[in-house]
């Protein structure tokens, strides 16, 4: 198979993926150490998008060094803390703004909730400063961050204003709004790949980046990369390699034999 063919099934295989999205989206089911129907109710919350928007911004801001799933489930855990203790009345922004930060600093700390949180009190600022943010930007209501049908570039840029939301989970949370909530965009030009080790990872084995750079300029290749292979929406591959990367192509041992990206997978290194 040539480079370019390589690249053209690859798409296709991205393109096949997003067509087959399914509904809803798991963000916190693959997470044992939770109970059944935390987990449950926790996906429910991230997933209802139309009644309780924030939830998911809130996941957003929550995702940084610790599993994905754990910062899904933060919403969830600090709604019902806040209900228990009759802090709120429901789980609305104009309720969350009255809540003050050294609660959520508190809450953050309260080893009860295993949230597995890392840096505790900057989560807590993070969650506390993305509620006063769309209490003040977004009139109370975070699907503004994405309703007004605006371009790609906007709402990328957008999450970035979050405290603690830097390229990757910006681009990560515009593309599920995309993929798996079917929010309509202008545009998908500005939704990048999401580099994190899985697509690392995955992205060199395929032989699509070049395996010896540095961290720094290897994000930046794959990044490029992937706009080069589908420039109306380079993001489009976060999720054959994030799969991939998780499922099959493990750092040690990798599944070649039931890997989908096999037969167009140069095996870099492996
Ligand atoms: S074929 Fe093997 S090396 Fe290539 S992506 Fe799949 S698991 Fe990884």
């Amino acid at each position: 198979m040539t480079q370019q063919e390589r690249e053209k099934e690859f798409l296709t295989i991205a393109l096949h993926m997003l067509k087959n999205e399914k509904q809803p989206h798991n963000f916190c089911l693959d997470t044992p150490q939770e109970n059944e129907k935390d987990k449950q109710n926790a996906n429910a919350l991230i997933n209802n998008i139309t009644d309780i928007p924030h939830a998911f911004v809130l996941g957003c801001v929550m995702d940084a060094m610790i599993k994905a799933e754990y910062a899904w489930m933060a919403p969830y855990k600090i709604f019902n803390a806040l209900l228990a203790e009759k802090i709120i009345k429901n789980c609305s922004i104009n309720e969350l703004e009255k809540v003050p930060l050294s609660k959520y600093v508190s809450l953050f700390e309260d080893k009860s909730l295993k949230l597995r949180i890392r840096y505790i009190k900057k989560a807590a600022q993070r969650f506390y400063d993305a509620v006063q943010l769309i209490k003040c930007k977004y009139h109370f209501d975070a699907s503004k961050i994405w309703s007004d049908k605006p371009s790609s570039c906007d709402v990328v840029e957008r999450f970035r204003e979050f405290n603690g939301i830097g390229q990757k989970i910006s681009t990560m949370a515009v593309n599920i709004l995309v993929r798996s909530f079917k929010v309509k965009l202008a545009d998908k030009e500005a939704i990048d790949i999401s580099v994190d080790r899985h697509v690392m990872r995955v992205m060199k084995r395929l032989g699509f980046v070049k395996c010896n750079s540095n961290e720094g300029i290897l994000k930046k290749d794959i990044i490029g990369k992937a706009r080069q292979m589908y420039s109306q929406y380079p993001g489009i591959f976060d999720r054959p390699c994030f799969d991939t990367g998780r499922c099959y192509c493990s750092d040690k041992t990798p599944r070649c034999k039931n890997c989908s990206l096999n037969k167009i997978c140069k095996k870099v290194g492996v």
